[in-house]
């Protein structure tokens, strides 16, 4: 077996992902690059490798329970088990649309369902089809990447928004929501597993996901999730944090 952290990352072909990708292989990981694109993981893996990385591409469509099973299948017959997972694919916006786009700003049923299949269902998906794998590791780590967005708290203070109304933005903030919810349900049901699962937030990151509005770099974004992905084995569940500490539910 191999005896280096095995570490899949969803959605690793850019943005965050990609670096928190980089990152976790710089520390030593052997870093699994989930992409929905073939061509697209094969491209960014070929680019982490040439920094000396050890990574491998894997195609995984987290709203494709056929490509996430193939992706587990292909994760044990390389490895046998799996270290750590993070989720971290998600939209902001419905395939096809601009990603950066608030619009359209009401509550749609149809974006709704879509932007919860890859940022909620999609997690959950990803995760059962993992857990047997992450189940044979010494120190299973889970880490959700989640938003301050989805914070309730944050979402209903309007000072925050500078006394404006905040933008309307219903499947993507309350994707967030159910997603740091989520990730309490998995941190106590997988608890006396030894699995340490968190959510974290990784500030407003200059990426496809808003038009490159974020004001924080990729690598600045994905020191959150790095943190919770490599935890010592008395670190903490359960919780959701940024780079400046506990974000409020
Ligand atoms: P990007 O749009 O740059 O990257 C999103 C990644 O998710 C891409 O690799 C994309 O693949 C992938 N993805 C989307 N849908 C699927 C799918 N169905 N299956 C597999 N992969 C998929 O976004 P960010 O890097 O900004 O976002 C990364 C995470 O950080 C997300 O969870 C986001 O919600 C969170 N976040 C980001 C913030 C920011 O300011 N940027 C703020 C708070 C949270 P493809 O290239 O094929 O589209």
């Amino acid at each position: 077996m191999n005896d280096t952290t095995i570490t899949l990352v969803t959605g690793a072909n850019k943005g965050i992902g990609r670096e928190i990708a980089g990152q976790l292989a710089a520390l030593g990981h052997t870093v699994v690059i989930g992409a929905r694109s073939a061509e697209n993981g094969e491209k960014t893996a070929a680019e982490l490798r040439a920094t000396g990385a050890d990574v491998a591409p894997v195609v995984l469509d987290v709203t494709d329970p056929a490509s996430v099973a193939a992706a587990a299948d292909t994760v044990e017959a390389r490895y046998g088990r799996l270290d750590g997972l993070v989720n971290n694919a998600a939209i902001a916006m419905p395939p096809g649309t601009d990603q950066a786009s608030q619009l359209p700003r009401s509550i749609d049923l149809d974006t709704i369902r879509t932007v919860f299949d890859t940022n909620v269902f999609g997690v959950i998906t990803v995760t059962s089809a993992v857990l047997p794998l992450l189940r044979r590791s010494p120190a299973p780590r889970i880490v959700n990447v989640s938003s301050r967005g989805g914070s309730l708290s944050f979402q209903a203070d309007q000072e925050t928004w500078g006394g404006d109304q905040p933008p309307i933005n219903a499947g993507y903030s309350p994707s967030k929501s159910a997603l740091t919810a989520l990730t309490l349900q998995y941190a106590r049901d997988l608890q006396p597993d030894g699995f340490l699962v968190n959510a974290v937030c990784p500030g407003f990151v200059a990426t496809d996901l808003n038009g490159h509005a974020g004001h924080r770099t990729p690598a600045e974004g994905a020191a959150a999730a790095v943190r919770m992905a490599t935890l010592p084995a008395d670190g903490p569940t359960g919780t959701f944090s940024d780079d400046d500490g506990p974000v409020p539910w």
